[in-house]
Parts: C-alpha cells; sequence; structure tokens
C-alpha cells in the first residue's frame, strides 16, 4: 500500500485488475453502433463560430463525439495555445445543437476541474503529458471515480509500459470508461509520417489488453490528410475499435495542425472507402479456407526455422575457422554485401527494404553471438 500524490492510499494497483476486464468497454458497447466509433472535430477550437459549424456539418453521420482542443500543448512557444476557458462554453453549446457527445483534451488538474464544471463527456490525455507519470497521476487524482470517458494517447516515446502505466493509474482512481488512443511516435530522422505507427506496440497492447478500447489518430500519425484513409484501415484490418479524425471547415487556414485536417465532407468520402472488417467469421466456407491457408503457413514456419538452425550451424564452422585463423567475428564489409543483395532479392519477391533489413539484422545478430561462442572457448 502506498499513499498517492494527494495523500489518499491506493490498494492493490496491478495490471491484472485490467486483464480480462470486460467491464473496459461496456462504454464502448453502450454506443450500440454497427460501425467502428468515430471521433472527429478540429485540432482546436478556434472561434464559436468554427466549433458550431463543424459540428453541425458532422452531425446526422458517422460521428458520435466532437473533438477540440481548448489548451494546446505545442514544442515551441509563441504558438496559437488554445482559446481557454471560453472554448468550454462553445462545446457546450454545440452538445446541445446537434446532440454530439463532446471531448478535448486535459493536461492539468486546472483543465479536468473545468471540463468536469462543464460536463465535458470525453476527456484526452495528451501524447506530452501521458510521457510525464506526475502529471498523469495529478489527473488521475483530479479525475478520480469520473464516470465521464477518458482516453489516453500514447507517450511521445516508444514505451508501452509508460502508456499502460498512464492507464493503471487513471484505472486505479477508480475511473471506469478507459480507452487508448494510438497516435504513433517521435523520432529524429524523417520518415513519410509525422509520427510513426510501430503497430506492433498497439498489437502487443491489444493481445495483452483485448478489452480496452484501441482508437486510432490517424492525423497525428500521418500529419498529411492524404494518408488518413490508409492509416485508418490499417488500423481496422487490425481490429481497432474505432478513430479520431481531425475535421475543420476550412482546413488549410487552420490555427493548429493545417494539414492533416480533413473537411467534413473528405471525412464522409473516408467513412464510405473504409472497408470494416468482422473480428471472425463462423461459417463453414471461412473456417475450410482458413484451415487450409493456416496449414501452409504453418509448414513454412517450420521449414523457416530449419533452415535459419542450418545457417547457423554453417555460422558455427565459420566461427570455428575464424578462431584458428585468430580472426576478428564482425566482418563488416561481407555484412554490408550480404545486406544489399538481399534487399534486392528480397525486393524481387515482394520484401520491403525495412523487413529484409530488421529479419536480417537478427539473424546477424544470432550469428555472431553462435560466433561468439565458439571463439571464446
Ligand atoms: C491533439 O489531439 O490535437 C494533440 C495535441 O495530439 P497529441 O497529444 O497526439 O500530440
Ligand atoms: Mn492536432
Amino acid at each position: 500500500m502506498a499513499p498517492s500524490a494527494s495523500g489518499r492510499v491506493r490498494v492493490g494497483i496491478n495490471l491484472e485488475n485490467m486483464e480480462n476486464n470486460k467491464e473496459m468497454r461496456t462504454w464502448l458497447n453502450d454506443f450500440n453502433l454497427t460501425h467502428p466509433l468515430v471521433i472527429a472535430g478540429p485540432c482546436s477550437a478556434e472561434t464559436e463560430e468554427q466549433v458550431l459549424k463543424i459540428a453541425h456539418e458532422l452531425k446526422n453521420s458517422d460521428v458520435s463525439i466532437f473533438r477540440a482542443g481548448i489548451w494546446k500543448p505545442r514544442t515551441r512557444p509563441g504558438g496559437f495555445e488554445g482559446v481557454g476557458e471560453i472554448g468550454l462554453k462553445w462545446l457546450v453549446k454545440a452538445k446541445k445543437e446537434t446532440g454530439l457527445l463532446m471531448g478535448t483534451e486535459v493536461a492539468t488538474a486546472a483543465h479536468c476541474k473545468l471540463a468536469l464544471e462543464y460536463d465535458i463527456d470525453v476527456l484526452w490525455v495528451g501524447a506530452r503529458t501521458t510521457a510525464n507519470p506526475f502529471a498523469v497521476q495529478e489527473i488521475a487524482d483530479t479525475l478520480a471515480g469520473t464516470d465521464k470517458i477518458v482516453l489516453i494517447k500514447n507517450p511521445v516515446n516508444p514505451d508501452m509500459a509508460l502508456w499502460l502505466g498512464g492507464v493503471e493509474r487513471l484505472h486505479a482512481a477508480g475511473i471506469k470508461k478507459l480507452g487508448v488512443i494510438h497516435r504513433g511516435f517521435s523520432t529524429y530522422e524523417k520518415t513519410k509520417y509525422r509520427n510513426i505507427p510501430e503497430w506492433q506496440i498497439a498489437i502487443d497492447l491489444q493481445n495483452k489488453f483485448p478489452d480496452l478500447p484501441l482508437i486510432i489518430d490517424p492525423s497525428h500519425i500521418t500529419g498529411n490528410r492524404e494518408m488518413i484513409l490508409e492509416v485508418t484501415q490499417e488500423a481496422l484490418n487490425l481490429n481497432y475499435d474505432g478513430m479520431i479524425i481531425e475535421t475543420h471547415t476550412d482546413p488549410d487556414n487552420a490555427w493548429s495542425d493545417a494539414a492533416q485536417q480533413v473537411t467534413p465532407d473528405a471525412l464522409k468520402q473516408i467513412f464510405k472507402d473504409l472497408r470494416v472488417r468482422k473480428q471472425d467469421d463462423e461459417s463453414d466456407e471461412y473456417t475450410q479456407k482458413m484451415k487450409k491457408l493456416r496449414a501452409n503457413i504453418d509448414v513454412l514456419d517450420t521449414n523457416l526455422l530449419d533452415l535459419l538452425g542450418k545457417r547457423m550451424k554453417v555460422a558455427d564452422e565459420i566461427g570455428q575457422v575464424k578462431k584458428d585463423a585468430n580472426v576478428a567475428v564482425l566482418q563488416n564489409t561481407r555484412w554490408n554485401e550480404i545486406l544489399g543483395k538481399m534487399i534486392l532479392e528480397g525486393e524481387k519477391r515482394g520484401l520491403t527494404e525495412e523487413f529484409v533489413l530488421r529479419m536480417f539484422k537478427a539473424i546477424h545478430q544470432e550469428s555472431i553471438g553462435h560466433q561468439e561462442k565458439i571463439v571464446n572457448v
């Protein structure tokens, strides 16, 4: 037992409480949707007219929750930092006029208090905030026991434990309507994404906590409206429960995140183009086809392991030859030659350069490990 920052005693905080906890998705089921949950609205609330205009264009669509940032965490000072409390009044008005639920980002105890005061339905913790356990704890303590929906974005760095730690803090504070938002991770080098998805982290999280609602944020992953459909589709293929998509009636002139926002019409087109897949199919035809294909995969996987085993045996022999000749294990020129050749060969077989690189790096590491064992005896 350890006292929390607020002095309350918290008991039995552990992730096991969250495994197999069907209660976590009750709020999502309560929407009674036949499609994934949709949260949409501008990156930032700018003016009352802007908020109302966008909300009106989104009502009577697949959108259930309207989003708008009121307090904006900006990387550098001097940018637009959000309209503050007055924006909450606009959200209240938008809800009254459209019936949409309202959502906004909270980062401090003061934000949480105001959001509760204005009865905002959905609160989310931003990526920069999730990276700071003190801030998340402050939010959890302020929201303790709330029946509002609280969503937590992944931290800016690809650290699943930190992300889960955030969920755990909220869960331990008695918040029942929880979910996570996958918004991608920062990288130093430039990629085609604004924040790389690192799908494996979200897949691992989903495997561990299948009942924790998982929402894709393609806007902050891509940073580019042209890629929103593709990334959202990828998430739906992976069984995500919903999406949060930044939507603005005049995206190019938005006060923040202009390049990634779509118009309400473009959003509706995205809904038409998305293919929602069933989680499974019980039909005989499907089961038969899958059985055959999976048997095929099982054979291939065994072959892969056989081949890798054989490859390591050859590596052992090489290790012995290097030991006898007293030559270093790591031979960079040879290694780079292999990589170059394999990338080209991989391309011919429809394998991406990224995959071939990753796979061969792993094989090479294992190979070096084998050789070192031999050389060092
Ligand atoms: C946002 O949703 O507008 C936002 C600031 O997102 P993130 O926390 O993912 O950067
Ligand atoms: Mn944004």
